[in-house]
């Protein structure tokens, strides 16, 4: 049975980049507002509570994670974690140590602790359902199906979450439909960018030195954004 607990949150965000094309792919505003959300609670509420500690401690955060923990200027409360997650990976490190029999080695076990991280597992999780709750919407609410027709674009990692949980998801009938309003929203803002990415190319051509920039001078930036997501923390 699928938890609607993020119907409003989506239809949210697809508001906000339908009335503004410059906020661009609707999951990566849903994406970057999950992240801020979590980064806030386990610096928060969560923080002390025994059975999150456990799970902090054996996980620990990726780099981007941390960074984003480093700027809240929280410092007591990322001292907190830090000081029983150190402890927990200093007892790793011992050779020979109570850890041992349980894995192969110290360099498994800091290789495996490198690939971790709470906030991205809590994300994960998350973001799964609002997808699926984006493609419920899509199948069930006439006016979600416009909405998605008139999104600015869908980021390439983002178009390809919606396809594979509309695949999963979405009454197959409704499937043909679906694929075809998608392509047609990424294909136009794909075909326009790969434009302004050769105008911005062209422009440092001295024979187009005079040419207006049009759309173009900020095309790198926008194919980066597109290829592999929205990766800015903060709402523009
Ligand atoms: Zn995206
Ligand atoms: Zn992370």
């Amino acid at each position: 049975m699928l938890e609607k607990i993020y119907t409003i949150p989506v239809n949210e965000a697809f508001d906000a980049c339908r009335d503004d094309p410059d906020k661009g792919c609707p999951f990566c505003r849903l994406h970057r507002k999950l992240e801020n959300d979590e980064i806030d609670i386990i610096l928060g509420a969560s923080m002390m509570e025994p059975d999150i500690r456990i799970q902090t401690n054996e996980l620990g955060f990726c780099g981007r994670h941390f960074d984003m923990m480093l700027e809240r200027n929280n410092r007591l409360g990322l001292a907190l974690i830090l000081e029983s997650h150190l402890a927990l990976v200093r007892e790793g490190c011992e050779p020979g140590g109570i850890l041992d029999s349980r894995t192969a080695g110290i360099a498994d076990r800091l290789e495996k602790l490198g690939k971790t991280c709470y906030v991205c597992s809590r994300i994960e999780r998350s973001f799964g359902k609002m997808v699926e709750n984006a493609v419920y919407l899509y199948e069930t609410e006439d006016e979600f199906r416009k909405k998605t027709a008139q999104m600015p674009y869908f980021c390439l990692p983002h178009y390809a979450a919606f396809l594979l949980s509309a695949k999963a998801h979405m009454n197959k009938k409704r499937l043909p439909e679906f694929r075809r309003t998608l392509a047609e929203t990424v294909n136009r803002y794909f075909d326009e960018l790969r434009g302004d990415v050769s105008h911005f190319c062209k422009k440092f051509d001295y024979r187009y030195e005079d040419e207006p920039w049009g759309n173009s001078k900020d095309a790198v930036e926008r194919a980066v954004r597109f290829i592999s997501g929205d990766r800015r923390t903060k709402e523009k």
